[in-house]
């Protein structure tokens, strides 16, 4: 078939995905690779061909304005690629496409085992790119390989296990009642919205749309500006595998025009917001302006209550491992740890000595145990709460702050611990960076009181070898997930999700979610 555009090299001539064209004027992007390697080969040629698309009704589109904006390397600050900035017109035509989809692909209409044989395909593709994926979201995210490596496959794991009880959920169930014939069916609710935040793109994509697709949804994607890439990549999967066009629709954009244009379009039937509270407040009062069902998952405080028996090494090693998995950026981390006063120093010890040796480096380097922060806005915000801790009194027990990294002129900051009173601001505030505030406890029901008293509610974990006092304080904890000797959790079944400042609408990653992707109706017949 021949190409509107020449391809630059011989790998973009044998592997260009249909749509992508590049710009005359694109910006010459950096190989990160040696050509040995075939999957940063094939990464830089998918994001060789800038500006991206948005991928809608199965094609690949500019903004209706032409607009595009830039999506860079956190680790070295370099443009990765430019992306099309939409508008309210733009999402429109994804929302239609997704309706027309929803409507005529059949897609709704078919048995969860047609669907699902499309949707293993679909996994099938994703886990078979899984070096390609992991490669572009570290670079777009800033993530440590292994880890955009096993987001990629969580990705996977969710998709399959919401096909998996997409085939085992009763679709039509009959009622005894005396006098009438009744059933109830589920059904799916039609064009679904999904807002994603940076700091799990692909991961967090997976957790959304996969029980909307497995109930037969149909989904708008709006992946966050500083993330857009594996996103986008999923559209040439999805085409791959064969998902009818308009099923899966990515529009790529700012918060404000693309995200509030899809946050209040009354076309959807459904709405997920990932992110801070502060938009999930303007999602949501979008939403219930059309009356659309929202979902929202938003930011955490949590706290990991740390009693005197524990093995205080192991512990300080598990604790310190959250707040720097992918630099403090995740939502449910604990970042106020409170600890039994009899071992705190101890403990206080063993942490800042493990944190000084953690290694921050360029994310694709493999000596590298932290990589950058997503962005300098990011940095700005982590560095701007050191600041302010210690304005309010807050003791630096390790300083923190930014960090150089030679020959990368990247996102960078240090871990830092603080300490103090539980009313500063650090204490209170979300970071998201490699940022825990202690306290120390001397009761059971001083460290609950303490654990408690934020206005989030998303996650916690207790640390005691006495199994009783644990689950009797994880029992107590006011918010969405509690665990015991462990912190960040999610095995596919268990229901996940944030209550107060944390969240609203559900949750995810259960039989349940799929059941809140299904709208019920009722059949009655008097006999
Ligand atoms: P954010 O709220 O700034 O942005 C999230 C998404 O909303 C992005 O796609 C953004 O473009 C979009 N957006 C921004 N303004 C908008 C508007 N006015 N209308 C509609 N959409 C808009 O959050 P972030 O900085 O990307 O992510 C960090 C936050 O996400 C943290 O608070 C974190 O705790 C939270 N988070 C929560 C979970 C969870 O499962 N509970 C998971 C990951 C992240």
């Amino acid at each position: 078939m021949p190409r509107p555009w020449k391809a630059r090299n011989s790998i973009a001539r044998r592997v260009a995905p249909p749509g992508l064209t590049p710009c005359p004027h694109r910006i010459i992007l950096p190989r990160m690779t040696t050509p040995q390697d075939p999957h940063q080969a094939k990464a830089d040629e998918f994001l060789s061909h800038s500006p991206l698309k948005a991928f809608i009704g199965g094609e690949w589109v500019s903004s209706l304005d032409g607009k595009t904006f830039t999506t860079r390397d956190p680790g070295t600050g370099i443009p990765i690629a430019d992306v099309p900035a939409m508008g309210a017109k733009d999402v429109d035509r994804a929302v239609q496409a997704a309706t027309r989809a929803f409507r005529t692909s059949g897609w709704a209409e078919m048995s969860a085992h047609e669907r699902g044989a499309l949707l293993h395909r679909l996994a099938d593709e994703v886990e078979r790119e899984k070096p390609v994926l992991a490669r572009i979201e570290a670079r777009d995210a800033g993530k440590i390989l292994a880890q955009a490596e096993g987001d990629v496959q969580n990705f996977v794991d969710t998709l399959r296990y919401f096909i998996e009880i997409s085939l085992h959920v009763q679709r039509r169930t009959p009622l005894a009642v005396r006098g009438h014939e009744a059933t109830t069916v589920r059904l799916p609710w039609g064009p679904c919205g999904f807002i994603i935040p940076w700091n799990f793109p692909f991961l967090l994509v997976g957790w959304n749309i996969s029980p909307a697709l497995a109930a037969g949804n149909t989904v708008v994607i709006k992946p966050a500006e500083d993330t857009p890439l594996s996103t986008l990549y999923l559209g040439v999967l999805a085409k791959k595998a064969g998902i009818p066009d308009g099923v899966i629709n990515v529009v790529t954009g700012y918060g404000e025009s693309a995200g509030a244009a899809l946050a209040s379009h009354p076309g959807l039937k459904r709405m997920s917001f990932t992110g801070s509270p502060e938009v999930g407040r303007l999602v949501a009062e979008s939403c219930a302006r059309n009356l659309t069902p929202v979902k929202l998952e938003l930011g955490g405080k949590g706290a990991a209550v740390i009693f005197d028996d524990v093995d205080v090494n192991a512990t300080a090693a598990r604790l310190v491992g959250a707040i720097t998995f992918h630099t403090g950026q995740v939502c449910c981390d604990a970042t106020r740890w409170l600890v039994h006063r009899k071992i705190y120093d101890r403990f206080v010890s063993e942490c800042v000595g493990r944190l000084k040796s953690v290694a921050v480096g360029y994310q694709l380097d493999p000596a590298s145990q932290m990589g950058p922060v997503v962005s300098a806005k990011q940095r700005e915000r982590v560095l701007r709460y050191l600041e302010a801790g210690r304005a309010q009194g807050a003791e630096l027990l390790l300083e923190g702050g930014a960090a150089t990294v030679a020959g990368r002129d990247g996102f960078y900051v240090k871990p830092a611990l603080m300490a103090g009173s539980l009313s500063n601001i650090a204490a209170r505030e979300e970071i998201f960076g490699p940022v825990a505030y202690l306290a120390p406890f001397d009761s059971e029901s001083q460290a609950l009181e303490m654990a408690n008293d934020t206005d989030y509610g998303l996650a916690n974990s207790v640390w005691s070898a006495d199994l009783d006092r644990a689950r009797r304080v994880a029992e107590r904890m006011v918010a969405g997930n509690s665990w015991i000797n462990a912190h960040n959790v999610f095995p596919h079944g268990v229901p996940y999700a944030g209550i107060n400042k944390s969240g609203m609408g559900g949750g995810v990653l259960s039989h349940e979610t799929f059941l809140d992707y299904t709208r019920g109706l009722s059949i009655v017949r008097p006999l």
